[in-house]
Parts: structure tokens; C-alpha cells; sequence
């Protein structure tokens, strides 16, 4: 990839470009914790963005993406984002970048990647925290690794109009090879845990599938939660977050909120402690445990919090069926991908099966991503 992308900066713009590169993420466990203030457990990948770049002396942005064949130039001071959704988030970094006190002289880029758009991986925060980081550097800002997270989430929200959380761009700036990091979303602290599964591979099943339901249904999921904390908050009012909540405690107050509110949190409180579970389970190198702690988690997504459908139900069941160490829905739900821990010599037979008898079953193969645990945003 960087051979082209260095060819094609080199006929348009000329020498002297520096390489970038930066990741797409998986989060192995943690889900629908974030917006509870408890942990997530993301890492980068090994997909991402790779850019040349260099300042062109003048106040003007010429950005090239390779993947689409089409060029867009904006100007620094220039009130409306491009058209273009990818170069909304080159334009937005740049910008929350201004905002943040740091300095941005134009430049020219050509820029490519293999993250799938739209599977799960965050392809968007790959693309943000690429530019946030080549620029900080280009420009000798000094910018921390948290605000250039910062500087991507901030994009998504003002110039791409997805009100994500923190965890995608961290996990692109802060990944590191053979490392997950465990993220409190109550207070941002952070702890890197080994992961370097010998003899397994992590593989996503993508169902391309996207049930409607999803973002309804997210809107309903964060307020079944604050009920039931608020409820537990009668009890204990030095709870902020339903992370900060215990099984006792829920329990306490069964009979006071409806029970649908009552499973949503018994999943959440369950799934804080799995993150911790596994965290312990990499410290000793126990990839079985931490592949049945997976198990527990699709089961309380698909049962207790209600997420899941009947594709990854299905995917799921056939991993347990084909002694797949660990599998989960991956993600908010209602569709996307399911995230495997397979032991090498299954892996062929388990790819093979799940793409024919999930074809058979719902008249389309789903695509299949092989990803390894790497380094987030970086200097090439
Ligand atoms: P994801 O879940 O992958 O982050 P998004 O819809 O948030 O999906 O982001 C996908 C968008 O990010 C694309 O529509 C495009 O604008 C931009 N993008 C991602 N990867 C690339 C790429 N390789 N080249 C150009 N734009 C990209
Ligand atoms: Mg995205």
C-alpha cells in the first residue's frame, strides 16, 4: 500500500512526503459499558490508514484519496467543510485541531487504506487519528496522545454528525502491538494487558446485516440503565454510574423497577466484571478462560440486554457447535460482526462452515476479517 500511495504523491505533488500510519480497532470484551462508566478493552489492528504527507508552504489543504480516486482541496479558514465525506474528516481534524490552540499550515497528502468501511472496525477513526497525528507532528505541537483522541471524537460530532464516545480513538492512537488496553470510561485511566494468543487467531464474522432497530433501541438500552442506577442511587448515593453498582445492590431493588430495567443492568454489571475476568485471564495467559468469558458475554447481549439477532445468534451457536474457544457479538448489536478467539488448526474449518451454512441459511456469505493486534497512529 505504501509504495502507491508513495508513487501517486510523488506524480502529483513531488518529493520529500512523510508516511503516517494509523489503525482500525476491535474492542475483545466490554460492551455497552461505555455509556456506564465502566471499562472497555479495545485495541488497534492491523488495518488502518496509511498517508504521505508534506507542508506545501501555503494555507491551503490538497488531500488525495487513493481509495476513491478523487482529489478535494479546502482552505484552512475556509467556513464549510468539502462535500466529500472523507475529506470532512481530514477538514475536521484540522479544525478541532485550530481549536485546540494548535498550529495547522497547509499541506498535500495522498492517503489509503484496508479497514472495510462500515464492518465494525471503525474505519473513520483510522482516517481521523492518522491526520490528527501527522499533523501534530508536522507542526511540532506538542499534542497529547488523549487530545488528539479527542481531536477525532470531536470530528465525528461537529463535522460528521455521529455523537461517538472515546473509545475508537484511543484505541487508534494509543494501540500498541501484542496489547490490549483497558479503558475507564468513568475516569480515562488506562492499563495496557498482554495479548499475544500463540497458536489462536482472532477472526470477525461480518453478517453484513444492520437491523433497523438499532439506534431506538440503544436510546431505550442507556435509559432502562439510568433507571435502574437511579433506583440503586436510593440506596447508595455515592453511585454515580450503574458501574459502580454490585449484583447485591441490584438485587435490592428488584421489585422497584420493571424487570426488562432489572436484566439490562444485570447484563452491564456482569459485563464490568468480565473485563476484569479477562484482564486477569491475559495475565496468566489463560485464553480459554478468556474465550469462555466471550461466551458469557454473547449470551447476556443476545438474553439479558437484548441486543443481538438472529445471524449472530446463529454464528455465535455455530462456533459453540464447532469448539471455537471464545465468540460474541462485536459492537452495539442488531447486526455488524461477531468477534472469535479459534485455535489455528480449527480455523480453516471454522471460516469454511460458517460462510456455507450461513449462506444456506440466510442467502448470503458473510465476509470474513483476520485481524492481528498492532500498533495504533505512528510515524512510518
Ligand atoms: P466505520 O464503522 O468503518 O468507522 P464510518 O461510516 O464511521 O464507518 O466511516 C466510514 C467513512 O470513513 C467512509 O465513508 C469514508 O468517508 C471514511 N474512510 C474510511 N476509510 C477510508 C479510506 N480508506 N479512504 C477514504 N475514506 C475512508
Ligand atoms: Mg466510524
Amino acid at each position: 500500500m505504501l509504495q502507491s500511495i508513495k508513487e501517486k504523491f510523488e506524480s502529483l505533488y513531488g518529493e520529500g512526503g512523510v508516511a503516517y500510519a494509523s489503525a482500525g480497532r476491535i474492542n475483545l470484551i466490554g460492551e455497552h459499558t461505555d455509556y456506564n462508566g465502566g471499562y472497555v478493552f479495545p485495541g488497534a489492528i492491523d488495518k488502518g490508514i496509511t498517508a504521505v504527507i508534506k507542508l506545501n508552504g501555503t494555507d491551503k489543504v490538497n488531500a488525495y484519496s487513493l481509495d476513491y480516486n478523487e482529489a478535494v482541496s479546502f482552505g484552512l479558514e475556509e467556513a464549510d467543510a468539502p462535500a466529500q465525506s472523507w475529506a470532512r474528516y481530514i477538514f475536521g481534524v484540522c479544525r478541532e485541531t485550530i481549536k485546540r490552540g494548535g498550529k495547522v499550515a497547509g499541506f498535500d497528502a495522498v492517503f489509503a487504506g484496508d479497514v472495510p468501511l462500515g464492518a465494525g472496525l471503525s474505519s473513520s477513526a483510522a482516517l481521523e487519528s492518522c491526520f490528527a497525528y501527522a499533523i501534530n507532528d508536522l507542526n511540532n505541537n506538542n499534542i497529547d496522545k488523549f487530545e488528539l483522541a479527542r481531536i477525532g471524537q470531536s470530528t465525528e460530532h461537529n463535522y460528521c454528525g455521529v455523537k461517538c464516545g472515546i473509545m475508537d480513538q484511543f484505541a487508534s492512537c494509543f494501540g500498541q502491538k501484542g496489547s490490549l488496553i483497558r479503558l475507564n470510561c468513568k475516569t480515562m485511566e488506562y492499563k495496557y494487558f498482554p495479548f499475544n494468543p500463540e497458536g489462536y487467531k482472532l477472526v470477525l464474522v461480518d453478517s453484513c446485516v444492520k437491523h433497523e432497530l438499532a439506534s431506538s433501541a440503544y436510546n431505550k438500552r442507556r435509559e432502562s440503565c439510568e433507571n435502574a442506577a437511579a433506583a440503586i442511587k436510593k440506596n447508595h448515593p455515592e453511585i454515580e454510574f450503574l458501574s459502580d453498582c454490585n449484583r447485591l445492590w441490584l438485587d435490592e431493588v428488584r421489585g422497584e423497577i420493571p424487570q426488562e430495567d432489572f436484566l439490562r443492568a444485570e447484563y452491564v454489571i456482569g459485563e464490568v466484571q468480565r473485563v476484569l475476568d479477562v484482564c486477569d485471564a491475559l495475565e496468566r495467559g489463560d485464553y480459554e478462560t478468556v474465550g469462555e468469558l466471550m461466551y458469557q458475554t454473547h449470551f447476556g447481549l443476545s438474553r439479558l440486554y437484548e441486543v443481538s439477532c438472529e445471524e449472530l445468534d446463529f454464528l455465535n451457536k455455530l462456533a459453540r457447535k464447532m469448539d471455537v474457544t471464545g465468540s460474541r457479538v462485536m459492537g452495539g448489536g442488531f447486526g455488524g460482526c461477531t468477534i472469535n478467539l479459534v485455535k489455528e488448526d480449527l480455523y480453516q474449518n471454522f471460516v469454511d462452515t460458517a460462510k456455507a451454512e450461513f449462506a444456506a441459511r440466510f442467502g448470503h456469505e458473510p465476509k470474513i476479517y483476520d485481524v492481528v493486534i498492532s500498533d495504533g497512529a505512528r510515524k512510518l
